[in-house]
């Protein structure tokens, strides 16, 4: 089994989701006492999330690449970066070690392309959803097309991530928001939604949406074991 590499905490509300996770699949795979064999750099979200506000880029992909470069040293084989935001700075930490980063953009793709779905909604912090980084992606590399929430249905989504969920508040009002924003990205042609954001599962599950829903910190850690089991 390969060492997984985790670089958490963006928020460790999300990162602790990846864990149980992780280790539920490896379990569920192998049986037994087996467990997943991982190393975790978790950070301090605050200092990350000022970088953020900032617009500070290239001073958070310093931060995370310096993780990275300790998930190297302890062992790791593989990287992980626990949150869809982060992966702004994907290609910037991947320049910079020597072991390869499983990007969460292409492991949901995937999984949206084996459902047989072409149009999908997008859910995430306003860089997942606005800037070309993540989207970009969707489209040029996996011909997927991405639908996103309005401006203002934009600003509730954000601001549900970062004020709620981010710091472990789950709201029944925010989760109504939310399924009502889900429900016009289907009037939008949605096929199905990629959850875009790792603490939106916290919040939202089936029940909440007419279409398939990708929740990507699911897609993420059984993506990372199936990585893991290849030898
Ligand atoms: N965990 C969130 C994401 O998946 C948001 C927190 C962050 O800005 O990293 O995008």
């Amino acid at each position: 089994m390969k060492v997984i590499g985790l670089i958490g905490g963006m928020s460790w509300e999300s990162t602790v989701e990846y864990y149980r996770l992780i280790n539920e699949a490896v379990k569920h795979r192998l049986g037994g006492l087996h467990s997943a064999k991982c190393v975790l750099y978790s950070v301090d979200f605050a200092e990350v999330e000022e970088l953020q506000r900032q617009g500070n880029w290239s001073e958070a992909a310093e931060l995370l690449t310096a993780a990275a470069l300790n998930l190297e040293q302890g062992g790791a084989d593989f990287v992980v970066i626990c949150t869809n935001t982060m992966h702004k700075v994907a290609d910037a930490i991947q320049a910079r070690i020597g072991i390869p980063l499983l990007h969460i953009a292409d492991a949901t793709a995937d999984a949206v392309k084996r459902a047989g779905l072409h149009r999908v909604g997008l859910l995430g912090t306003r860089f997942t959803m606005e800037d070309d980084f993540y989207r970009g992606r969707l489209t040029q590399q996996f011909g997927l097309e991405v639908v996103i929430p309005d401006d203002e249905d934009r600003k509730t989504v954000h601001r549900v991530i970062y004020a709620e969920l981010c710091v472990g508040k789950i709201r029944p009002e925010s989760k109504a928001h939310l399924a009502a924003i889900i429900s016009r990205l289907v009037g939008m042609g949605a096929q199905g939604i990629i959850l875009g954001c790792t603490e939106l599962g916290l919040l939202l599950d089936a029940r909440d949406s007419r279409v398939p829903l990708f929740d990507t910190t699911q897609v993420h850690a059984l993506a990372a074991v199936e990585e893991a089991m290849k030898l």
